[in-house]
């Protein structure tokens, strides 16, 4: 299935986004925990993809091609360029296409400072023009409802994703996000700008204090009073936090959902439970 055609005909687009283990040996349970994940009724599940470059090591195709083949369920496969060559990019989409994945999240990459390996990619829309040359797969892009942190301001990040989607970027998924008035006011600056593509909002339940320390301060998200609030009461009372945490993003999901969002894509940080308990309480508004 084409993700962007599934996008032109629902209203909201349920996705979860999972990663593959760090050894071959968590591959079992990577697929217990998508089993466990269905249930969620997903329109798509995504597979995240190292930045490394490492052709030889990546599980990210073999997962997609299972959660079609094994779940019936559409995968998107994630696929960065920054440390890989021209060569790695181009076997990896052939890859993609003969393991039958019709969908590839097309990024850049993190750069580390004096760490890229490769020089041949600098940006996500220079992936995005190889996929459309080398392949029929479609083709999706990240944003970012602040700013991508090496853009000088918002405004400009905006003009950039206009690359992409001259690319073929046919839908963008947004990095995490806990303040939904900036993600407003994001989205009308993109609909300002010309860009019309659908949107889809990333939304990661936050439930134990290690995320707080580790994914929000690397993903620099605003955090607003109520977030904080929240932190403060609950971060040495680990069950409170569990359950506040849930209910802080089915708040902000179901906002989002009344303001006519096209999508809610969960980073399901591969925890089936957090995933279930969320769609639990989100699943009669999709
Ligand atoms: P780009 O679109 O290249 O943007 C990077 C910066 O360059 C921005 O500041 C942008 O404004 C600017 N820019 C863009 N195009 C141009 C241009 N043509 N000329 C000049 N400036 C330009 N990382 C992983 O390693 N693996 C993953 O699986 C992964 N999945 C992700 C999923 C989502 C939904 C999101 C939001 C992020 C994900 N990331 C992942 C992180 C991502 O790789 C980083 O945020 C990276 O720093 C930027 O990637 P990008 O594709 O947005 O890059």
């Amino acid at each position: 299935m084409k993700i962007p055609e599934l996008f032109e005909k629902k209203k909201p687009v349920f996705s979860l986004e999972i990663f593959p283990p760090k050894r071959k040996s968590g591959l079992e349970k990577i697929y217990d925990t998508i089993e466990k994940l269905t249930v969620c009724k997903p329109d798509f599940i995504s597979v995240t993809y190292g930045a490394g470059g490492n052709i030889a090591n990546n599980d990210t195709c073999d997962i997609a091609a299972n959660i079609k083949k094994k779940f019936g369920v559409e995968p998107l496969a994630h696929l960065t360029c920054v440390n890989s060559t021209m060569a790695d990019v181009t076997e990896m989409i052939k890859r993609f296409a003969a393991a039958d994945i019709e969908n590839v999240l097309a990024l850049r990459g993190d750069i580390v400072p004096g760490e890229q390996i490769e020089k041949e990619f600098f940006h996500a829309n220079e992936l995005a023009i190889e996929v459309q040359r080398n392949s029929g797969l479609q083709i999706l892009g990240a944003c970012y409802p602040e700013g991508h942190s090496e853009s000088k301001n918002l405004r400009e990040d905006i003009q950039n994703l206009k690359y992409k989607i001259g690319a073929g970027v046919k839908v963008l998924i947004t990095q995490l996000f806990f303040d939904n008035q900036l993600f407003y006011e994001f989205l009308a600056q993109v609909r300002n700008a010309g860009i019309q593509i659908p949107i889809s909002a990333g939304i990661m339940p936050i439930v134990n204090k290690k995320q707080i320390e580790k994914t929000v301060a690397l993903s620099g998200a605003s955090l607003p009073h109520e977030f904080t609030k929240m932190i403060s009461l609950y971060e040495n009372r680990p069950e409170e936090l569990y359950q506040h945490g849930i209910q802080y993003a089915v708040d902000q999901i179901r906002d989002l959902l009344e303001h006519g969002v096209d999508g809610i894509h969960l980073y399901t940080m591969n925890n089936p439970d957090v995933a279930l308990a969320v769609y639990e309480k989100i699943k009669d508004l999709l």
